[in-house]
Parts: C-alpha cells; sequence; structure tokens
C-alpha cells in the first residue's frame, strides 16, 4: 500500500522539473502571435510570467521539501510529542497545538513567495494601487479566516477518524461536499464583502445591455454587481458566482472604466454562457465525484502508514493528511484545467452566439491579454498543467471559428 507514497513523490517531482524547466526555457514564439500583438508586448508577458511562474514552482517546491521531511524523517514524532506535552497532555489540545504550530511553520515558508509575488512583482509591472499596510491588512484577514476554519476541520477530521475508523473516509468526503456546496452559496454574501465592496450596476446602458443579453440567453439575472478592485489593481476582470438566490455576476470597476462597451459586452456574454452551460453546479458536481475518490485514497494511506488502524491517530497523522492533500491537489492540477479550459471554450463559443459580435469578442481578448501581461505563447506542457483559460490566441481563434 505504501508504494503510493513513492509514486506520488516521483509524479509530483517530474511535474515540479518540467514546469521549472519550461518555465526557464519557454521556447520559441508562434508567429502567428504577432498578426495581433506587438513584439513589446510579447516580450514583457514573458517576462512577467517567467518571474511569476518561477515564484509558484520554488515557493511550491519549498513547502513539499519542508512536508516531506517532517513526514519521513521522525521530526513529525517528536514535534507531536512536544505538542502534547504542551497541551499538557490532552489528547485534543495536542491535536490543537501540532495543527497551529504547523500551519504557521507553512505560513512562514510560504510568506516570501506570496509577499513578492502578489506586492512586489505587482508594484514593480505598475498593477498594484496597494500601499504595504492595505496589502498586509488583506493577508492577517485570509490567514485569521483560514486559520479559525481550519483548524475547526482538523478536530472534526480527527473526531471523525476516532469514532469511524472503517467508513471515516465516507463522511470526510461527505462533509467536504456539503462544505463545497455551502460555500457556494455563503461565500460571496459572506466572505468576499470583507475584502471589496459590491455596489449593484448603475449605468442604465449596462442594465439595459444585461437584460438584453440575459432574455436571449434564457437566464434570469438578478444582480449585476461593480467590485471596487481599482482598490488593489488596475487588472480588469469579471466573474460570475453564487449559487440560486446567491446568484450574480460581478464586474471589476477597472473593466467598466478602461474597456469599451462592446467589450464590456462581450465579458457579460461569456460570464452568461457559463451560467446558461451551468458550469457552476457541474464543476461541483465534478469536484465532489474527486473528492470522494481522493478521500477513498487518502483511506488506504494512512492505514499503510500507521499500521494497525489506531483508533486515535497521533498529531503528526495532520502532516501526513497534509503532505498527502498537496501533492494530489498539484497532481490532480492537469485534469482540474483541462475541464476548466473546456468550460472556457464553451462559454467562449456561445458568447459570441449571445452577442453576434465576434469582433468585438477578440478586441477584448487582444485588450485583457496585453494589459493584464498574459503570456502570448506560453510553452504546452505550462498550458496542460495550469491554465485554467486557454491562452489569448486560442481564444481568438475559437471566436472567429464561432462566428463563421
Ligand atoms: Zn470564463
Amino acid at each position: 500500500m505504501n508504494a503510493i507514497w513513492p509514486l506520488l513523490i516521483l509524479i509530483t517531482a517530474v511535474f515540479s522539473l518540467l514546469y521549472l524547466w519550461y518555465s526557464l526555457f519557454p521556447g520559441r514564439i508562434q508567429p502567428e502571435v504577432f498578426r495581433y500583438f506587438s513584439a513589446e508586448q510579447v516580450a514583457a508577458g514573458r517576462e512577467y510570467n517567467l518571474t511569476q511562474r518561477l515564484l509558484f514552482i520554488t515557493g511550491f517546491m519549498v513547502q513539499i521539501l519542508f512536508l516531506l521531511w517532517l513526514v519521513f524523517s521522525g521530526r513529525g514524532m517528536a514535534f507531536a510529542r512536544w505538542a502534547q506535552q504542551l497541551a499538557g497532555g490532552s489528547y485534543w489540545g495536542g491535536i490543537l497545538v501540532f495543527f497551529v504550530s504547523l500551519w504557521l511553520m507553512l505560513s512562514l515558508v510560504k510568506l516570501p513567495f506570496t509577499l513578492y509575488s502578489s506586492y512586489f512583482l505587482q508594484k514593480s509591472w505598475g498593477f498594484s494601487t496597494q500601499t504595504l499596510g492595505s496589502w498586509w491588512l488583506d493577508y492577517f484577514k485570509y490567514a485569521g479566516l483560514d486559520l479559525i476554519l481550519s483548524a475547526l476541520g482538523v478536530l472534526l477530521l480527527f473526531w471523525i477518524l476516532g469514532r469511524w475508523p472503517g467508513i471515516w473516509w465516507l463522511l470526510g468526503a461527505g462533509f467536504v461536499s456539503l462544505w463545497l456546496v455551502l460555500q457556494s452559496y455563503l461565500w460571496p454574501v459572506l466572505v468576499s464583502p470583507l475584502f471589496n465592496q459590491f455596489v449593484p450596476a448603475k449605468d442604465p446602458a449596462i442594465i439595459s445591455m444585461v437584460q438584453e443579453l440575459s432574455q436571449k440567453a434564457g437566464v434570469p439575472v438578478d444582480e449585476v454587481l461593480v467590485m471596487d478592485a481599482s482598490q488593489r489593481t488596475t487588472k480588469a476582470n469579471a466573474y460570475f458566482t453564487g449559487l440560486g438566490a446567491t446568484k450574480r455576476i460581478v464586474l471589476y470597476d477597472t473593466l467598466l472604466k478602461d474597456y469599451p462597451a462592446d467589450q464590456i459586452k462581450a465579458v457579460v456574454a461569456h460570464e452568461m454562457a457559463h451560467w446558461r452551460q451551468g458550469h457552476i453546479v457541474k464543476g461541483l458536481t465534478l469536484g465532489i465525484l474527486g473528492n470522494f475518490l481522493v478521500w477513498g485514497l487518502l483511506f488506504l494511506v494512512l492505514r499503510g502508514t500507521f499500521p494497525p488502524t489506531p483508533l486515535r491517530y497521533p498529531p503528526q497523522a495532520w502532516a501526513v493528511i497534509l503532505l498527502f492533500f498537496v501533492l494530489i491537489s498539484f497532481i490532480s492540477s492537469p485534469l482540474q484545467n483541462y475541464i476548466s479550459r473546456d468550460m472556457e471554450k464553451e462559454a467562449d463559443r456561445v458568447s459570441v452566439w449571445l452577442t453576434g459580435d465576434a469582433p468585438a469578442a477578440v478586441r477584448l481578448q487582444i485588450n485583457l491579454a496585453s494589459k493584464n501581461l498574459s503570456d502570448l505563447s506560453p510553452p504546452a506542457f505550462i498550458q496542460w498543467f495550469s491554465y485554467s483559460h486557454p491562452p489569448a490566441l486560442t481564444r481568438i481563434r475559437i471566436l472567429q471559428e464561432g462566428a463563421q
């Protein structure tokens, strides 16, 4: 059973090294790119993404090496004994101390990478409109939320581990699935407002444009919200989120400010197409299926790592479980992104049908890719591994084909 560990580690190592290699040597630019973009735009996109990719993959590797060392060197066991002593011998106290200390250590390991990529890099390319103080405020808000929710999750997990030794993985998967659904309802109304302000779109031109599209798509839209993204960035974007009564389209204020009306319409049509094709529900359903598979695998891994199945797993089991989830989510990202790109392609095709204006959608792609400094000719491996959206050139082709 423990053959799973070497396999997971081997695949992770191969993917990481390939990612590193193709970040450093992205290869030639497809000549077709120059039909839409200037040489300067292409070069800037390459340079910006080189740094982002290096930060991502080195940050990931450092985190994985730290966890591997902790789990396989025996240090995890000593660390767990220390946690239990600190908690005065209490089992639950020991779990909590172990979880919080590991959380703090990992946060510290990841901090330089996060700080550089989401603040200093953004500043140096002129994207960030934040002060360092407000960046730290965001960071601590996210961290606090993450710490509290994860601590509750970990305590719950250890409780079901001890209480239902044979079927805990089914309960765990069931609980996380429930959480995924609940979160889709609650995140847009409870968490997003902690970071941004959302106001209903007021411009009558936008409102009538949205109504026209919503009628054609057969999708009732309750709310089009404008988010004050300009507080943090100059980048433009839009997304759709929520379920049932919390369903909404969110437009960045930077989009409304910097893009012409026909391109904003193309964005809204794309978001509405996601909605019309049921992508939120489809994504959730696949997420839930994957979840049961992953928890089933975790059951086998844990049984192999702590034989014979103890009724009470020691605190260091948390490091093992965390390592497992980090490896699995890295390894499965090509699959997740493949599914996502497929939905994006479908949304692009449907959006052209909705607006009947492929040229505006193409101009939007050109505009977004050059202003947001996309890599205009990303290496095939990096696309396959980490692109949730197809690159600009592919999207332009899809939009033009959709128009014919
Ligand atoms: Zn999309």
